[in-house]
């Protein structure tokens, strides 16, 4: 079911037991801000998921309500797990689904790092 953005958080969502302890994660980074992790189902070589620990819907929620720490802490992280994956040079593509219409599953923002081949056209024609 794809995610209605504009409805209220949902502490059940699978990345809040993540945080919580709750369900095992693959973990590439943690921070004060950030939790970074193997995504379940790659769709890459590399399928690394960054989620801020704050309770946030979407990138559309973040934007409007997150601090600016929490905000600089989560683009930071996505930097720095790039990097430390060894991606810069290849290059890597980055993609936050928000609602409907992009098929976002999961109701807690998350950013994909995708690498490790050629990723090929931004959208499937
Ligand atoms: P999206 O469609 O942008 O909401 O992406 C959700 C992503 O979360 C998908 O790529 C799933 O494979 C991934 N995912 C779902 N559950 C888990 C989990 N328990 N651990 C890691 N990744 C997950």
């Amino acid at each position: 079911m794809p995610v209605d953005p504009t409805q209220p958080y949902d502490e059940s969502n699978v990345f809040a037991k993540i945080l919580r302890g709750e369900l095992p994660c693959k973990k590439v980074y943690e921070d004060d801000h950030a939790l970074a992790f193997h995504d379940i189902n790659p769709m890459a070589p590399v399928h690394i998921l960054v989620i801020p620990k704050g309770p946030y819907v979407s990138w559309d929620d973040f934007s409007e309500r997150a601090s600016d720490a929490e905000i600089a802490g989560l683009v930071r992280a996505v930097g720095l797990v790039a990097r430390d994956a060894g991606m810069v040079v290849q290059g890597y593509r980055l993609l936050s689904n928000v609602g409907k219409r992009s098929g976002q599953e999961v109701p807690h923002l998350h950013v994909h790092i995708f690498g490790g081949e050629p990723l090929g056209p931004m959208l499937a024609r």
